[in-house]
């Protein structure tokens, strides 16, 4: 088998004897450039100098001159985007570490491992970066997009919306759905929502955007209600929007006007430093909250000051981010802050939601967590609101091995 269409690679160790052994594994994957370096410094140096740059990096932990995560610091620093391997004779709850840093960092760490490196973790891992690439590409055409074409999409009616199931831990019953907006361009296709909403938030056009997804959800609401079905509803709303004080009283009226009650509704807020006029966006969360709506944090553990915004905020729920949830069975330090996420919400009487949830391996641990909902491809990836019903009916034959 070859290493796909990674063909340089640069091995950073101060072991002459793991470096030799790196190497040979790489060459046994077909990859015919490798380089080497046998400590950070050098690796920097060597990086900044050679053209084409490595497809990947391969990283020992403890070396002299510049270690490991005084490394990835500085590569992120100098805005090399080079996917990561991190492989240390460590314990692995340490390289869990340095791959955590890694992450908050913004780098692609493929894998964190201990040495010796072995050849499978290798191709898995090359095989990932293979299909990160391929996905970059596919989306490049589609960052060819502004706030007049957003605007356009919004008159046109491009944006719509797509349902994601919430389940409950122990039963597997749907309890609710996420809406997540969705853009179908003419000639571009799909453009994710990371891409536009950004753009949105920058551009005012974001409070029309919301408008529009949440009118959209409510009629659908409504529409799975005449058939006999009430799901609660959580729509994103950007924080950038809690600095209107008349938010509160808008959403209100559109819920009244569509006949619902306010706690078919939850609105899913990030943690975010964006927020300039804390007094108002904290007197907007208030009133929803007054007047009945459910109160999500979402994103839970990317965020700053997580305890504080807790402690001030009426929330009622918990979304305790994908990036704590996936892998999680595999790593004992994701365990640990998925835990106390828990069991903290627990004590303070929040529903919690793990995301991101894609193996029943992972859906296990939460129920051993006391987690109170699910949401990921485990269960149902996001889904066109017709097709809802006819997805709750082959469901309710899997739902089965869900249950506690
Ligand atoms: P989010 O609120 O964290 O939404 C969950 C994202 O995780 C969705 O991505 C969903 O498709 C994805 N997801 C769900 N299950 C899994 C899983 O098992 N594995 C993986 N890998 N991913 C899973 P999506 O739809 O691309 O949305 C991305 C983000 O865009 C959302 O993240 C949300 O922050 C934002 N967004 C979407 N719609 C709206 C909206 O109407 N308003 C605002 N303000 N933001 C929105
Ligand atoms: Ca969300
Ligand atoms: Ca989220």
């Amino acid at each position: 088998m070859t290493a796909l269409q990674i063909s340089s690679v640069l091995i950073v160790d101060d072991s002459l004897v793991q470096r030799s052994h790196a190497l040979a594994i790489c060459r046994e994957l077909g990859i015919e450039k490798l380089h080497e370096a046998g400590n950070g410094r050098e690796a920097l140096a060597l990086l900044t100098a050679v053209s084409p740059k490595p497809g990947l990096v391969i990283v020992d932990l403890e070396m002299p001159t510049m270690d490991g995560p005084e490394f990835l610091v500085k590569l992120q620093e100098l805005g090399f985007d080079i996917p990561v391997i991190v492989a240390s004779s460590r314990e692995q709850a340490l390289i869990d570490t340095v791959r955590e840093m890694g992450g908050v960092l913004g780098l692609h760490v493929l894998a964190a491992v201990q040495k010796p490196l072995q050849v499978d973790v290798l191709r898995q891992a090359l095989q990932n970066a293979q299909s990160r690439e391929t996905r970059r590409s596919s989306q490049r055409t589609e960052l060819n997009i502004d706030a007049a074409a957003l605007s356009d999409a919004l008159d046109r009616g491009e944006i719509f919306v797509h349902y994601q199931p919430k389940a409950d831990i122990r039963t597997g019953i749907v309890r609710g759905v996420e809406a997540l907006a969705r853009w179908k361009h003419p000639t571009l296709g799909m453009v994710p929502p990371d891409q536009f909403i950004p753009l949105a938030e920058r551009s005012q056009l974001i409070h029309r955007l919301t408008i529009d997804v949440m009118n959209q959800s409510m009629l659908q609401n409504s529409a799975w209600r005449a058939r006999g079905l009430h799901l609660p509803v959580a729509i994103n709303l950007s924080p950038v929007l809690l600095e209107r004080s008349d938010l509160a009283l808008e959403i209100a009226s559109l819920q009244q006007c569509h006949g619902l009650t306010p706690d078919q509704i939850v609105i899913e807020i990030t943690e975010s430093s964006l927020v300039t006029r804390v007094g108002t966006a904290l007197s907007v969360l208030a009133q929803l909250r007054l007047r009945g709506f459910g109160l999500s944090i979402d994103d839970y553990g990317t965020g700053f000051s997580s305890m504080q915004q807790l402690a001030r905020i009426p929330f009622t729920e918990l979304k305790i981010d994908r990036s704590f949830v996936r892998g999680a069975p595999e790593r004992e330090s994701l365990q640990v802050i998925l835990r106390s996420a828990i069991e903290m919400a627990n004590r303070l009487g929040l529903v919690t939601v793990a995301e991101g949830v894609e193996s029943l391996q992972e859906w296990r641990m939460l129920q051993e967590f006391g987690c109170t909902l699910g949401q990921g491809w485990l269960i149902a990836k996001p889904m066109a609101g017709d097709d809802l019903i006819g997805w709750m009916k082959q469901y309710r034959v899997q739902v089965g091995q869900l249950r506690a």
